[in-house]
């Protein structure tokens, strides 16, 4: 509904995400005023009624911010069945999971096959409410998924490589970008990535005023790999001629290895941190590096969950992220805001919202535009129903936001 025309939006309840600006986190009976594609005013409906604008009643729905995932890779949307339920075998190491997965790329597919399973992703992501992403993948061409799509999709292509060649094979990648600075690269994690590699990697990223995600702290085999340079995933390097003794196992954790190598800092997003005590939540609070949180591929993948209540405590800026449907059954924030929740009762629903929210905004320098309801953002937002709670209080709307997981029904206002 952009174009010149004035809308008020009218809702049972809604959920501006605006902690900062005096309003309360659940507004009854409120509305919000669209001009031109732009909010207006955001109030109870009571103090905007009256005016020139063409009403809109959403009903019983809560009008809230679309949403921002900051961890896919949509170029494995094809690969899907790996990410079912009735697909996972309990109990096994996540290297089991790395080599199905591996097995399945290398019996290759076609390229429009693979596309066309992205635009899928997309359009379901798009469904349950997501606006903008940080999107990785290994293909150059995965860098044109988003052209065209209401979702703002960021993309990063990323390198590996830990042996003398894998390295050579990525120091020459990073060359040849040199060119396109406007192509974001990124490390995919420090077991699969040589420190030289991963410190020019982010040097580029820092000169480009990139974002620099990287895979870290994920698995209990990636902390023991790096500790003592044994476990599963040395045993899984070796099976695949990806070692040649050339990489020395720091003895160090994921985190403290990555501050080491110098690449945290507030530009950096270190996706899962599963396996982080407080020493190293510490040091990502000094470095001010942001963490995107996949709570619903950790469970799949039975990694263990992120202590979350814990980067809170210290100040850390959390994000959300599905991961990739190869590791997740479902692309829908809701769900993971669902999960999280399940997994840690204690946080408050509205931190769950605002990092499903304004967080991934203000992490991808959108959030003038959107992430919360507030005047001069985008009239592109959300109303969202299903089985609410009637009449109920602030405190059960937000608790309902996240825990209600796929029954959610999301419809967007535009
Ligand atoms: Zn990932």
């Amino acid at each position: 509904m952009t174009g010149n025309s004035a809308y008020l939006h009218k809702a049972a309840y809604l959920v501006p995400v605006s902690g900062d600006h005096g309003l309360p986190p659940v507004i009854n009976d409120g509305a919000v005023l669209t001009r031109n594609g732009r909010i207006v005013a955001v109030a109870p409906y009571g103090e905007l009624r009256g005016g020139d604008a063409i009403e809109v009643d959403h009903g019983t729905a809560v009008l809230m911010p679309a949403l921002v995932n900051c961890h896919s890779h949509l170029e494995l949307s094809y690969l899907a069945r790996l990410g079912r339920d009735d697909d996972r075998e309990s109990g096994g190491e996540m290297t089991d999971w790395i080599r199905k997965l591996l097995t399945e790329r290398e019996k290759g597919c076609d390229p429009e096959e693979i596309k066309m399973a992205a635009w899928q992703g997309l359009a379901r992501l798009y469904a349950g409410g997501c606006r903008a992403g940080l999107d990785i993948g290994n293909l150059p061409e995965s860098r044109e998924f988003g052209r065209g799509f209401k979702v703002d999709l960021r993309f990063f292509q990323e390198i590996l490589g830990l042996t003398e060649t894998g390295i050579e094979v990525g120091l020459s990648l990073l060359a040849a970008a040199e060119n396109d600075p406007d192509l974001c690269l990124t490390a995919h994690s420090p077991y699969s990535t040589g420190p030289e590699l991963i410190r020019k990697l982010k040097e580029r990223a820092a000169r480009h005023g990139h974002l620099f995600p990287i895979h870290v702290a994920e698995s209990s085999a990636e902390t023991a790999f790096l500790a003592a340079g044994n476990g599963p995933f040395r045993d899984f390097l070796e099976e695949r001629s990806a070692w040649d003794d050339s990489f020395v196992s720091p003895g160090l954790s994921p985190i403290a290895y990555l501050d080491r190598l110098g690449v945290l800092d507030e530009h950096t997003l270190c996706v899962h941190c599963v396996q982080c005590d407080g020493e190293d939540l510490e040091v990502v609070a000094a470095r001010n590096s942001a963490i995107c949180v996949c709570p619903g591929s950790n469970r799949y993948l039975e990694v263990g969950s992120a202590p979350v209540p814990q980067m809170l405590d210290k100040g850390i800026r959390v994000v959300l992220g599905t991961d990739s449907s190869a590791s997740n059954p479902h692309l829908i924030l809701w769900q993971e805001m669902r999960v999280l929740h399940e997994a840690h009762p204690d946080i408050e629903p509205g931190g769950i919202i605002r990092m499903a929210t304004r967080n991934g905004a203000e992490l991808m320098g959108i959030s003038d535009e959107i992430g919360s309801l507030e005047p001069g953002r985008s009239s592109s937002f959300l109303a969202v129903s299903g089985d609410l709670p009637e009449k109920a209080n602030s405190e059960a709307i937000l608790e309902w936001l996240v825990s209600a997981g796929l029954s959610i029904v999301t419809e967007w206002v535009e």
